[in-house]
């Protein structure tokens, strides 16, 4: 497998927001968003064999809680899955943040899914989420859009009323686009679309989502890697 890094931090954007977390993040994507703040991943790595992943987690105990992220780790499946078979096994609790682009079916339903469905303003909507992910959601998983704009806005709540995603996923997140030259204060301002403005949306439109705040860039500065 092809990592970028491994560490201990607090989980920073889904209903799991605030608990220590491991984040073991993996080399590659085959997407470009056009907000991405995580574009040291798209090349590079480490190799390492998936027993070598699962002991340097186990090298941060006590923490239980595991986040696959990339990058798009889906990409890896071939060795990621059984590595999540194995830890499930080993008592993780374990978070897949992924794009919905690559088949997910064969996820552990223990796995705490987070699929990610990019919106216009990502320059990534046409066709690059799988739509028969839709069928492997369950409630222990969550559905994600970062919206940029009004578009992104009304993009994200048809998507959720036509595919009923409150009854099949076990939460449905918004969360405000940050901004690609971001200020280094810990700020809203730095958010492409004011987080109030897409309440006062939520609310008027009585949408069965919850509002998601990316909590680690108001604990650390927004440039800072690893955290
Ligand atoms: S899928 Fe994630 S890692 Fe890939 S370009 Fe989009 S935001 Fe960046």
């Amino acid at each position: 497998m092809y990592l970028i890094e491994i560490y201990k931090s607090v989980q920073g954007e889904s209903s799991f927001a605030g608990l220590p977390c491991i984040f073991v993040r993996l080399a590659g994507c085959n997407l470009r968003c056009s907000w991405c703040d995580s574009e040291y991943t798209f090349t590079g790595g480490y190799k390492m064999a998936p027993e070598q992943v699962e002991a340097a987690v186990a090298a941060l105990a006590p923490v239980r809680l595991v986040e696959f992220t990339g990058g798009e780790p889906m990409l890896q499946a071939g060795e990621l899955v059984p590595l999540m078979r194995q830890m499930l096994t080993s008592g993780y609790e374990l978070l897949l943040e992924t794009s919905g682009e690559r088949p997910l079916g064969e996820v552990p339903p223990q796995v705490h899914k987070i699929v990610d469905v990019k919106c216009p303003g990502s320059g990534e909507a046409a066709g690059s989420f799988r739509i028969e992910n839709i069928a492997a959601l369950t409630r222990n998983d969550e559905v994600k859009f970062v919206i940029s704009d009004r578009a992104d806005y009304e993009f994200a709540r048809e998507f959720i009323r036509e595919h009923e995603l409150d009854e099949k996923a076990g939460a449905v997140l918004l969360s405000p686009a940050w901004k690609k030259n971001s200020l280094p204060e810990r700020t809203t301002a730095n958010c492409a679309l004011d987080p109030k403005t897409l309440v006062e949306w939520m609310l008027a439109d009585e949408l069965p989502a919850r509002l998601s705040l990316q909590i680690h860039k108001y604990i650390w500065e927004p440039q800072v890697k690893g955290v």
